[in-house]
């Protein structure tokens, strides 16, 4: 271990356990609020965040019903613009933010008709995004395949690459001078006098410090198994994305989404890569599956079939491109499909998980809410985006103790859990 990965000796303001982009967005916020900071993970950036496509997507992303999940993620991607020019300027290093908006496109009457009632819900939220003629988004992105029913632009939904953005956060992290990352599984949290004190790991290195965020994906829920009063109802969701490099002639110019006999399917293109092995090629990323299964890293044929059978219809030219990687890993999913942000009732013990198919978008609000937590300075409304009513009531209901059993519950006459 060099000294970026050696564990300090002494108590740390605080530890986070898992460095995706979750960890690692809390843990350079907290450095930057002026804590000390050690970062355990055996393999960073080896979770969900390394499948991520990266789209910052709150209007196409949006859900019937899920209104909380709404204005969170509207308030999340209004952060992405300041937390990248930031992460930049700290770093020298791009993270390839893209403000170029979402071409969404149904395939037939069926889709056209979901993507219309998807569009009044964007109307009853203020959500900006327009029904366009298909001919109409032919002439912006002359890619587009040859039959499709409806089209609409979404000006508003953009995309990062969630890789470039990892990896400046490592770099952020590790050569802060009070910063660690400390390749390392924490096997178990350490308690003290029903405190939370810091965690141990598969070295038995005890890490302390004053506050421990647990940010370890959907592996969250096993290592929080055994603290009493915390219940972590994250699981894993599998999915599948697909890496393309494409000649700059066949890449589109925007994120396209479809829905294409009921499927979503979706393209992110990037920028011309300027090195590597496909310099002057372009990254698209395909997606992506949805499966109630484990993180058994395993590529399905299946999979792939279909996310290239649908991907094509929205633009033809992905039968030209070099078929590059295949990424199989799994979200943290919640069962009301909001993250987990904040103190537990555990003293000492924040949790920052559970961001499912949108942990890319809310790394840095999810940041910016758990440091306020840990350093006690909660959330103010300025702070909380352009509807700050409606943010801070979704804030709250990512409160990580709403899974946990009440101490007193006020249904039973004796108070007793009924
Ligand atoms: C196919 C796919 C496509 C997606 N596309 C998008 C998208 O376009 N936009 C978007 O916003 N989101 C997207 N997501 C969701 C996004 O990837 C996740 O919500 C996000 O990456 C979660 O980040 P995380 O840091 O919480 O978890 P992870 O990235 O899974 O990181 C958890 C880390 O914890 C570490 N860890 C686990 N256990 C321990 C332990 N005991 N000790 C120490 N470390 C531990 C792991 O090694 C890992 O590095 C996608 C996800 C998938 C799977």
């Amino acid at each position: 271990m060099d000294s970026a990965t050696t564990p300090p000796e002494g108590v740390r303001d605080l530890v986070v356990v898992g460095a995706g982009i979750i960890g690692l967005a809390v843990a350079w916020r907290a450095l930057e609020a002026g804590l000390t900071v050690t970062v355990l993970d055996p393999d960073p950036g080896d979770g969900s965040t390394h499948a991520a496509a990266g789209m910052l997507a709150p209007a196409t992303e949006a859900e019937f019903t899920e209104h909380a999940a709404l204005r969170l993620h509207l308030a999340g991607a209004e952060r992405w613009l300041t937390f990248a020019a930031d992460l930049e300027a700290a770093t020298g290093t791009g993270v390839g933010l893209r403000e170029s908006g979402t071409l969404t496109l149904a395939y037939d009457e069926t889709d056209a008709a979901l993507l219309r009632r998807v569009l009044a819900l964007h109307v009853t939220h203020q959500v900006d995004s327009t029904e366009v003629a298909v001919a109409d988004a032919r002439r912006r992105e002359p890619l587009l395949g040859p039959r499709l029913a409806a089209a609409a632009w979404v000006a508003g939904d953009h995309a990062v690459d969630p890789r470039a953005a990892h990896g400046a956060l490592l770099r952020a992290v590790a050569g802060h001078p009070d910063g660690v990352v400390v390749p390392r599984t924490a096997v178990h949290l350490e308690q003290r006098d029903g405190r939370v004190v810091g965690a141990v790991d598969d070295a038995e290195h005890r890490h302390r410090a004053g506050a421990t965020v647990v940010a370890a994906g959907w592996a969250s829920a096993p290592l929080l198994a055994g603290v009493p009063g915390v219940t972590v109802p994250v699981r894993p969701v599998k999915g599948q994305t697909l890496r393309l490099q494409a000649d700059p002639s066949l890449t589109p110019g925007y994120v396209l989404r479809g829905l294409v006999q009921g499927r979503p399917v979706y393209v992110v293109p990037r920028a011309p890569a300027t090195d590597g092995p496909w310099a002057g090629h372009c990254e698209l990323v395909i997606g992506a599956t949805t499966e109630e299964n484990p993180d058994d890293r395993r590529a399905s044929a299946g999979g792939v079939y279909a996310l290239l059978r649908d991907a094509r219809v929205l633009i033809p030219a992905v039968d030209e491109a070099a078929l590059v990687e295949v990424t199989p890993r799994a979200r943290p999913a919640t069962p009301d499909n909001l993250p987990l942000l904040g103190p537990t009732h555990v003293p000492g013990l924040h949790l920052a998980t559970g961001h499912h198919r949108n942990g890319i978008l809310l790394a840095p609000l999810t940041a910016d809410v758990v440091v306020a937590g840990v350093t006690g300075s909660w959330f103010g409304v300025d702070d909380a985006g352009t509807d700050p009513g409606a943010t801070l009531a979704a804030l709250r209901a990512t409160d990580p103790r709403r899974f946990s059993p009440s101490a007193h519950d006020p249904r039973t006459p004796d108070g007793a859990p009924g």
